[in-house]
């Protein structure tokens, strides 16, 4: 299989499969047990937390892990209107569902809910936009770094400045943002929320990166762990995987988005150059490893279909309760034609993709066009 839809999952890195095993079989007490066993657990625990926190460059006491980005999001969003009750919330169309069903469910709640489109041409919110959408009552700003189906790059430094003077807790889904490109917080981000099977690190698993600063209700009450804000035995091997991720993006991430980016720019000018109906949905500013393309005259699902079954994984839109795709919500807020974006299809790289499996894509993709067309 050439797996090219890592926007969905990644494959694990052996490594850190090895160190999920290894913390699961020697590393097996509860790190909040006072024995033996669950002290070495504990260590375990804290060491990955202090590596994590200073890789982010934020407090211990910052980092919190839960089973995936859906749960950070819905820990932050819902956990800090659950704290302070009412307000206005400033969102955008393009989010993930995990931000746009949990905005929804806050306003049946009394939230108030500003999406955002975004404005001809750009696949991401710009910061006047967030300005001139502020009111008295907004409490909250969330909204993504990338996207995760065109990879367009939200301008966050000048949105977390803007966030900063206002006072406005910004919270980031940074799921399709991290790994991709360098990660460097900016002052003004209050809340982080990224899942491990997006880096290699296997699934259930995800950080939230939570200033002290910006207060939450726990959505998940228990035990005290996690400083009372996130209740239940914590995932020790899945937290020592993720924390591995983190070390190999530290020591090989450089070298890696650059491949990542020369490949998917690679596969995209193979593929414009030999087919004529292909077009790019977003070309502009956008992370390494996304490449979001429209056949012109052959639907999306028809042509991943071909693709699966010529052994290449890609993905179109988002499967609704029938099973069937629905048309992407992203790309029709984006304003594109409603044609256009049901012959569309996301083809999403990770460092484990090769020149050999990019060379043979555009070779099967060249072939289905012709046979479709
Ligand atoms: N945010 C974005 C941008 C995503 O792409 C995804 C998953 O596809 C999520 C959030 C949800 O992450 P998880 O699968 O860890 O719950």
């Amino acid at each position: 299989m050439i797996y090219l839809d890592n926007n969905a999952t990644t494959i694990i890195d052996p490594l850190i499969l090895d160190e999920i095993h290894h913390t699961e079989l020697h590393f097996y007490g509860n790190p909040s047990s006072i024995h033996s066993m669950g002290q070495l657990a504990k260590q375990k625990l804290l060491k990955a937390n202090r590596d994590l926190a200073a890789f982010f460059g934020v407090k211990s006491e910052e980092i919190f892990f839960t089973s995936g980005a859906t749960e950070g999001l819905n820990m932050v969003l819902r956990g800090f209107f659950n704290h302070c009750k009412r307000g206005h919330l400033i969102t955008t169309s393009l989010e993930h569902e995990a931000v746009y069903q949990t905005a929804k469910a806050l306003e049946i709640d009394g939230i108030e809910v500003t999406y955002l489109d975004p404005e001809p041409g750009e696949g991401a919110i710009l910061p006047h936009q967030v300005r001139d959408a502020l009111r008295p009552t907004t409490r909250c700003i969330a909204l993504m770094w990338a996207n995760n189906e065109t990879g367009a790059l939200t301008p966050l430094e000048e949105i977390a400045e803007l966030a900063l003077r206002a006072n406005i807790p910004l919270l980031v889904d940074g799921v399709a943002y991290f790994g991709k490109e360098q990660f460097f917080l900016p002052e003004g981000v209050t809340a982080c929320c990224l899942s491990g099977h997006k880096i290699h690190a296997g699934k259930g698993i995800g950080v939230t990166i939570l200033k002290k600063s910006m207060s939450i209700e726990p959505i998940i009450t228990g035990g005290a762990q996690q400083w009372g804000k996130r209740g239940g035995t914590e995932n020790l091997p899945a937290i020592a995987g993720f924390a591995l991720a983190c070390e190999l993006i530290k020591q090989n991430g450089e070298k890696d988005f650059e491949k990542i980016r020369f490949l998917r720019d690679y596969f995209e000018a193979k593929i414009l150059k030999t087919l004529s109906n292909a077009s790019i949905n977003f070309g502009g500013n956008r992370v390494s490893n996304v490449s979001n393309l429209s056949f012109e005259g052959i639907s999306g699902e028809t042509m991943l279909i071909a693709l699966d079954q010529a052994k290449i994984a890609a993905s179109h839109g988002s499967a609704c309760s029938s099973g069937a795709l629905e048309p992407s919500r992203v790309l029709l807020n984006m304003g594109l034609p409603r044609k256009r974006v049901l012959s569309s299809v996301r083809f999403s790289l990770s460092r484990m993709t090769n020149l050999e499996e990019i060379e043979e894509a555009c070779k099967i993709i060249k072939i289905i066009i012709k046979k479709l067309n």
